[in-house]
């Protein structure tokens, strides 16, 4: 039987980037989302999608045997750090509950390699910048915390029961692919640019910057904007890294420079050539102040090269695919008042 590779929550923004990915590598890929956030319309023509909780260990099982499943990589899950603070136990319900038992399932069906996605939220706000990965882990969010924690389990699983694993930690991941096949879809999300973006195509009235106070050179919060394609394309060479042998790690996944939430907005403003209104508000609970990924260790340890890494180009796919979402929605909308969708 040929072997497949799993992509949990592969109907989403950062899965579906990497389904994309692994299919122009000559992968054959299987999905599994429960479709809480993601859409089944991004699913590629071809590729089998299973509606399931990644939970579900007798529905994994089934898979993994049915499909031949070698390698599994785990984007399901819940990332809004607000929400996590309003309501801890739905993420580490949704992020680590699920996580140990979806790993449970790969050691018991004999999963060779495990991929997970991970945050910088980990850390949450490093003493040192950039951060490496051997710096402390002290979340201040419970998202962070309920990655934190599964992460602990991957990397005692893999101990124990020879499971080769690469956790991946993203920092801030934006735009979308640069053939215009896939992008950010999520209603009502709430990342910068992807809010920015909306602003600039009028879908929003104006952007909130959350705290104008911090202690940084313009008063607001500095992050590590990382393309979703580059991102997707770490997992590739993940992947690849363990099959030819890699012993198993933990990777920061950024480009290693930081930007400004006002940094980012006039950069999406002189991007789509329009001045979206911006106002100030107070600080959102759970963001730390600044954080920035120490890159050293990805480069030397997986053959990657990022090939996005400039934020104009960032935001300029991410507003592509913003614009060609528009369109699709007024004719989905279209079609379902004429009763054809
Ligand atoms: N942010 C903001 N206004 C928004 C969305 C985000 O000021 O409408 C800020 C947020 O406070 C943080 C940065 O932009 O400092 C990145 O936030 P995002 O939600 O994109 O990602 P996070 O870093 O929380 O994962």
């Amino acid at each position: 039987m040929r072997m497949s590779v799993l992509v949990t929550g592969g109907a989403g923004y950062i899965g579906s980037h990497m389904v994309l990915e692994l299919l122009d590598a000559g992968e054959r890929v299987i999905i599994l989302d429960d479709l809480s956030t993601g859409f089944r319309w991004v699913v590629p023509e071809g590729v089998p999608l299973i509606v399931g909780d990644t939970g579900d260990q007798t529905l994994v099982s089934r898979l993994i045997r049915e499909y031949g499943i070698q390698a599994v990589i785990h984007f399901a899950g819940s990332l809004i750090v607000p929400d996590s603070v309003r309501d801890p136990l739905a993420y580490y319900r949704n992020n680590t509950v699920n996580s140990c038992a979806l790993i449970e399932s790969a050691v018991s069906c004999g999963v060779k390699q495990f991929i997970f996605s991970s945050t910088c939220a980990v850390y949450g706000t490093p003493t040192k910048i950039p951060v490496a990965e051997d710096a402390p882990t002290l979340p201040v969010s419970p998202y962070g915390s309920s990655k934190r924690m599964s992460e602990i389990i991957l990397q005692d699983a893999g101990r124990a029961h020879g499971l080769d694993y690469v956790i991946l930690r993203y920092f801030n991941v934006a735009g979308a692919d640069p053939k215009g096949r896939a992008g950010q879809s999520t209603k009502a999300a709430t990342q910068l640019i992807k809010v920015a973006v909306e602003a600039a195509l009028g879908r929003r009235t104006h952007v909130e910057i959350f705290g104008n106070d911090y202690p940084t050179p313009d008063g607001t919060c500095i992050r590590d904007y990382i393309h979703v394609t580059d991102l997707a394309r770490a997992h590739l060479d993940a992947l690849r890294y363990l099959r030819s042998g890699g012993r198993s790690v933990t990777l920061n996944c950024g480009y290693g420079r930081g930007f400004s939430v006002l940094e980012v907005l006039d950069t999406v403003k002189r991007v789509s050539g329009v001045d979206f209104k911006v106002t100030m508000t107070t600080r959102r609970p759970g963001d730390p102040i600044c954080i920035v990924a120490a890159t050293d260790f990805i480069r030397q340890t997986l053959d990657w090269q990022p090939q996005f890494d400039d934020l104009s180009t960032v935001v300029a796919h991410a507003l592509r695919w913003e614009r060609a979402l528009g369109h699709e929605s007024a004719r989905l909308d279209l079609d379902s008042r004429r009763g054809t969708a």
